[in-house]
């Protein structure tokens, strides 16, 4: 063979042994957890490793949370699929994500619903979320730099809503930007151990159920976490 069919093969190779095949035996691992087997599908078409930094990529599908710049994380797989699956998405939806971080969870919404707004506190990750997913083609995706306001009450009412930050108490003001009808799946407990609380709104009132203990960066702002202890 020449020197570049080889080089080729090698990168071919590399790419089976880095991305391939640690992507498949987490896919089957998740498809055995959680039971929506849609929301793995979706996962499947997500390039994880275009989402996570140059150093961390050999590690895209492992099952942990991965550091982002700005002492941010990208939640752990299993951890997106249970708060996917949470929500009940549907064709038609629109949906609202709170912490867009790298974009990844935003992703694999967009491959599920109609639109995803997805709001971020700090405006270097959403306009690099923001290039990631127009490069990768998710043209139903918009990013917004959050305001003093948790959630986006603009953009207001929503299908679902997911929180990928954990807050202190549940936020009555997210719960109002539900539609009736409306899931919201948010972590709930202190700063360094939560659980993922879903609430379901009704016409008059709202049910609330605990789903699995999580760990989260700390959502920050007014009704959450002071910004100046993380
Ligand atoms: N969904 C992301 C992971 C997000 S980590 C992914 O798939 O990569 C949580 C993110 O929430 C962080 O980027 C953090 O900056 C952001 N965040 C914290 N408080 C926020 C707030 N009040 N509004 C919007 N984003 C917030």
């Amino acid at each position: 063979p020449t020197q570049k069919q080889c080089a080729m093969v090698c990168v071919a190779d590399l790419r089976w042994r880095v991305v391939e095949e640690p992507k498949g035996k987490l896919m089957q691992r998740l498809r055995e957890a959680i039971s929506d087997g849609r929301v793995i599908d979706a996962m499947e078409r997500v390039p994880r490793e275009a989402f996570v930094p140059l150093e961390y990529r050999d590690a895209a599908y492992e099952d942990t949370a991965l550091p982002t710049t700005e002492g941010q994380t990208i939640s752990q797989p299993f951890m997106v699929a249970t708060m996917v699956e949470a929500l009940e998405p549907r064709r038609s939806d629109r949906l609202l994500e709170v912490g867009t971080g790298s974009g990844y969870q935003a992703a694999v919404l967009a491959e599920l619903v109609r639109e995803v707004v997805t709001v971020e506190r700090i405006e270097s990750l959403a306009k690099s979320a923001l290039n990631r997913l127009t490069s990768l083609g998710y043209m139903n995706v918009i990013v917004k730099v959050a305001d003093d306001h948790i959630g986006w009450g603009k953009g207001a009412p929503y299908d679902g809503i997911v929180v990928a930050a954990a807050a202190p108490k549940l936020i009555r003001g997210l719960v109002d930007q539900l539609a009736v009808g409306g899931r919201l799946v948010i972590p709930v407990g202190g700063r360094k151990e939560q659980n993922l609380i879903k609430v379901t709104r009704s016409d008059t009132t709202y049910s609330v159920k605990t789903l699995v203990p999580c760990r989260f960066v700390p959502l920050i702002g007014q009704d959450a976490w002071p910004g100046d202890q993380s």
